[in-house]
């Protein structure tokens, strides 16, 4: 079981193993890797900093509080259909995602984002809505 924040279900299948530090890339490698290995994984959603956001390194400037992080997060969940508190399996956020979220919603929704001109986290939603799954990270 994991814990994570609405816009988290997002990053997830954008994540191509690129992260705020060796430290916080590894814990998301692992929660990534069993979540792609092990669908039927029970996420409980959780309002503010989740198990990515505790890697978070205290040398960068924290914004897992900020008062757009969070409507970001409640946007997200809203659209999905879920809500803080819930306990879904990984496998039921995809169907989730895959029927409520176009890839133009990376745009919108995460527009203050540094991660989104990357463009991996739209290809993520796309591979998420063709049913691919999460993309293989080593
Ligand atoms: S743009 Fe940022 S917040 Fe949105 S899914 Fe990508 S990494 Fe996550």
């Amino acid at each position: 079981m994991f814990r994570l924040r609405g816009h988290h279900l997002l990053c997830l299948p954008g994540y191509r193993g690129m992260g705020y530090s060796p430290e916080y890339v590894a814990n998301m490698t692992r929660l990534h890797q069993a979540l792609r290995q092990s669908p039927n994984t029970e996420i409980v959603l959780v309002e503010g900093p989740d198990d990515l956001c505790k890697k978070f390194p205290n040398y960068l400037p924290y914004h897992c509080e900020d008062t757009n992080i969070y409507q970001r997060d409640a946007a997200i969940l809203a659209q999905l259909g879920v809500a803080i508190g819930e306990h879904v399996a990984w496998g039921e956020l995809e169907k989730a995602i895959a029927q409520n979220m176009i890839p133009n919603d990376i745009h919108t929704l995460c527009h203050t984002c540094s991660w989104r001109s990357y463009g991996v986290c739209v290809e993520g939603l796309e591979d998420i809505r063709s049913g691919k799954g999460l993309y293989i990270v080593e």
